[in-house]
């Protein structure tokens, strides 16, 4: 179902009367985590002076410690969609697992399933069952095939509003967090009539490699960007190493747009 050969015209993800997959470029900006209204605030208000329409948030934090913030659950939920009506956004955020996408309809405009939980086949059966777009990301060492075949499992469920986003694979490296795999980009376009995504946080891991991966991505053909923005991320609960604050999110755009011009 997902494979262009069958279906050769791109598939558009409409969100909040945005058109992805129709040859604009989108970004996703936002914190890692919902850590209060106010933070969020912040972060949004921002995205709306950049002219931003998608804004990202994790309510629910699939971390690698046990110890670490979980995230605020159905608060954070709550939060995004005060945030939502009141900035005129359309908010992203992940959800885990199954018993919670019911919940998150009320709440969000885009539900994310993370890299973890890429081949967490019963949430992506969930996903598939229901109508709101998904953002399906890369699994940490899944292959493209792979990749390509959790998407089949939503859509074989009668859900085809997915947004692919490519966020980086485990290899040897360790200069960054992970490898981003640039390469997927035309690939998954190729192969799939989907949108195609690239989250240059969580797959560099660095800073100071977000707006040149940013631009490698937009030059191949990625349908958006997806980053991490914080109003203080020195004290941010999760991914302070890596997110932007305000001055650098709006260096970045500026630059990044900048660049656009010249494609
Ligand atoms: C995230 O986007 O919040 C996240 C946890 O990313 P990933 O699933 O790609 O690690
Ligand atoms: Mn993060």
């Amino acid at each position: 179902l997902v494979s262009r050969k069958k279906h050769p015209e791109n598939t558009i993800v409409e969100v909040k009367g945005e058109r992805i997959g129709d040859g604009k470029q989108y970004f996703v900006m936002g914190p890692c985590a919902v850590e209060s209204y106010e933070q969020v605030a912040a972060v949004a208000e921002a995205v709306k002076k950049q002219g931003l329409k998608l804004l990202r948030g994790g309510a629910y934090k699939p971390r690698t410690s046990p110890y670490d913030f979980q995230g605020l659950g159905v608060e954070g939920l709550k939060i995004l969609k005060r945030i939502a009506d009141e900035f005129d956004l359309a908010v992203i955020s992940e959800i885990v697992t199954p018993a919670d996408i019911e919940i998150a309809l009320d709440y969000i405009d885009v539900i994310q399933i993370g890299a973890r939980n890429m081949q967490n086949f019963e949430l992506l059966k969930a996903a598939g069952q229901v109508n709101k777009p998904i953002l399906l990301k890369r699994g940490l060492a899944a292959t493209i095939e792979e990749f390509i075949n959790a998407a089949e499992y939503i859509m074989s469920r009668g859900n085809s509003q997915i947004i692919l986003c490519e966020r980086g694979i485990r290899t040897y490296e360790r200069a960054t967090r992970n490898t981003l795999d640039i390469s997927a980009v035309p690939i998954l376009k190729k192969e799939t009539h989907l949108p195609v995504f690239v989250d240059v946080t969580h797959s560099t891991g660095r800073r100071d490699l977000l707006i040149p991966c940013a631009k490698a991505a937009l030059a191949i053909g990625a349908d958006g960007i997806m980053a991490e923005v914080h109003p203080d991320p020195a004290v941010a609960l999760s991914d302070s190493a890596q997110q932007m604050d305000i001055a650098q999110f709006n260096e970045f755009m500026e630059e990044v747009r900048a660049f656009q011009q010249q494609l």
